[in-house]
């Protein structure tokens, strides 16, 4: 087959991408979802808070959804669900298997990625111990009591502070279960401000920051965890062990994006973000092939997934009907003090489009702060915040003109200083 764009992942991310890019004129689109139906892991997130920024409103995760899938219905793309994906080419082959059309290949213009991330496991976060019934991952845990309709137990531990972690929590809770506490290995929560306010302490369940998990005990299912506190270097301190009875272990130790696809076609991937290396117009290394969403960093909230996908589809359509402007030499986005990454990590539109969007994330929590951007030293933006924490995105807006310097030296540079919060 042939196509303009394929969008492949029809999350949050693939649905506005693929809308986004209708909306642009181009005709041509499948959207392909390994999934039996459109959402991603949203039908999942039945508590509300998505949408805040989008749509000024608290959605829960299916209602966000929804507005899209509803927006996608109107417009003539191609929807094929219970189809995986397997493969794409730098010349934007994409090669996918379902049961209705066996093994097919199409060939398209642009490809968009919003394949989003996978969670983390017990063996990748080096928990040790028995193998027993009863750990699941948080994502896992919450399919199960939101979708399927069971509780994976009733006396449980969570393992680190992520956001999924924390919702957990408040939805085991309110179905009946005792969740002992979370143990965070950091001193700060993994999590947004907000989900530990609203899912721990609303509920006062403890979080246990500078503490992990060091091994787990059960025969057939769990029945229990040693817990101990850790030194600065995440070391776990002799001495200070403490046995936890539970039946189930629930891992809320972070989220890594979905790259398989990316890696086998030999993209250029960013080690900090975990995903691939991204222009401003969430173009990856082979021209032609964007990715927006989860599956180029994890985002805090679904809005800005949103807001990177709309960016995606708008070039992916540029690319198919005029081609990108680029610059002869892209400018390269450079980390200073407390910049753990940036999204993009470098920009190659000639001229620059008005107003460029930038996503940061810090290494550490800090007060007072102010996040400056700099061209051969000169400082071209600053902006100012209360606190910065690693579980937060920091947003920027960079009006083109600012950039002039960083244009004619092709550099900028991101430095945050603040004080110790
Ligand atoms: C538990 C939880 C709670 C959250 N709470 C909030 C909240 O309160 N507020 C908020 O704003 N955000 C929240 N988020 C974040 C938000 O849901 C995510 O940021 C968003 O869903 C990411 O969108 P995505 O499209 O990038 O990825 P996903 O939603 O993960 O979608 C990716 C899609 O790609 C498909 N796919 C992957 N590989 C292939 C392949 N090879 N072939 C075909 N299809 C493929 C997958 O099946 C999936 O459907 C939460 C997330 C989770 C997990």
């Amino acid at each position: 087959m042939k196509a303009d764009i394929v969008v492949v992942g029809a999350g949050p991310a693939g649905l506005a991408a693929a809308l986004k890019a209708w909306d642009e004129g181009v005709r041509d689109i499948y959207l392909i979802e390994r999934d039996i139906e459109l959402g991603g892991i949203l039908p999942q997130c039945i508590h509300d808070g998505f949408g805040t920024v989008t749509f000024k409103r608290t959605l829960t995760g299916p209602e966000y959804a929804q507005r899209y899938i509803d927006m996608l219905a109107k417009t003539g793309v191609k929807i094929k669900l219970n189809t995986m994906v397997l493969s794409i080419t730098p010349e934007k082959k994409v090669i996918a298997v379902n049961s209705e059309d066996g093994m097919f290949e199409i060939d398209a213009k642009a490809l968009i990625l919003a394949t989003g991330c996978r969670e983390r496991t017990r063996f990748q976060s080096m928990i040790l111990g028995d193998r027993p019934a009863g750990i699941f991952t948080a994502g896992t845990a919450q399919r199960f009591v939101n979708i399927e309709g069971y509780l994976p137990g009733k006396k449980i531990v969570i393992v680190g502070s992520g956001d999924v972690g924390l919702i957990m929590a408040r939805r085991l809770t309110l179905e009946g279960a005792e969740v002992e506490g979370v143990y965070e290995i950091m001193p700060y929560p993994g999590g947004l401000n907000r989900n530990v306010i609203q899912c721990l302490q609303d509920y006062n369940i403890p979080l246990h920051l500078s503490h992990t998990v060091v091994s787990i005990k059960g025969k057939n299912r769990v029945e229990g965890v040693t817990v101990a506190k850790v030194d600065e270097q995440m070391k776990p301190i002799k001495g200070t062990e403490l046995f936890v009875p539970c039946d189930t272990v629930i891992l809320a130790v972070g989220l890594i994006p979905e790259t398989e696809l990316l890696k086998k076609s030999n993209i250029q991937m960013d080690a900090a973000t975990g995903g691939p290396v991204v222009n401003e117009w969430m173009e990856t290394s082979v021209s032609g092939v964007f990715a927006c969403g989860n599956v180029v960093h994890v985002h805090d909230l679904v809005d800005y997934v949103t807001e990177s996908a709309e960016t995606a589809g708008r070039n992916a359509a540029k690319h198919v009907k005029r081609g990108l402007q680029r610059r002869e030499k892209p400018i390269k986005i450079e980390h200073g003090r407390n910049v753990r990454y940036t999204v993009p990590q470098l920009l190659s539109g000639k001229p620059l489009e008005e107003k460029i969007k930038f996503y940061l994330r810090v290494k550490k929590p800090e007060r007072k702060v102010e996040v400056k951007a700099l061209a051969g030293g000169d400082e071209v933006f600053s902006r100012k915040f209360r606190i910065v924490r690693p579980s937060e995105m920091i947003r920027l807006e960079i009006p083109a003109e600012n950039l002039r310097k960083a244009e004619e030296r092709c550099q900028l540079r991101f430095e945050i200083g603040g004080e110790q919060a």
